[in-house]
């Protein structure tokens, strides 16, 4: 599993687990969740992603956020 390369921010991906609606192209980002900042202030990678529309804004609300990175496959 943590064998997977870390993305970097702004990486174009495709989202192809759980979350049905949100299925297709995305634009991964770090996770910036509570939990992924206490990682960060730890020194510790941040491994989970917020997955924004393919157009590149972030949303004010209602994306998926924490997403495994197996969650998800960058663009060649
Ligand atoms: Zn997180």
């Amino acid at each position: 599993m943590s064998t997977l390369a870390p993305l970097r921010p702004g990486t174009p991906v495709t989202y192809h687990d759980s979350l049905a609606a949100y299925r297709g192209k995305r634009i991964a980002h770090p996770c910036e969740c509570r939990r992924c900042f206490d990682r960060k202030l730890r020194g510790l990678p941040v491994q989970r992603y917020d997955l924004w529309p393919a157009n590149g804004i972030r949303p004010r609300s209602h994306f998926p956020e924490h997403a495994r990175r197996s969650s998800v496959t960058p663009f060649p």
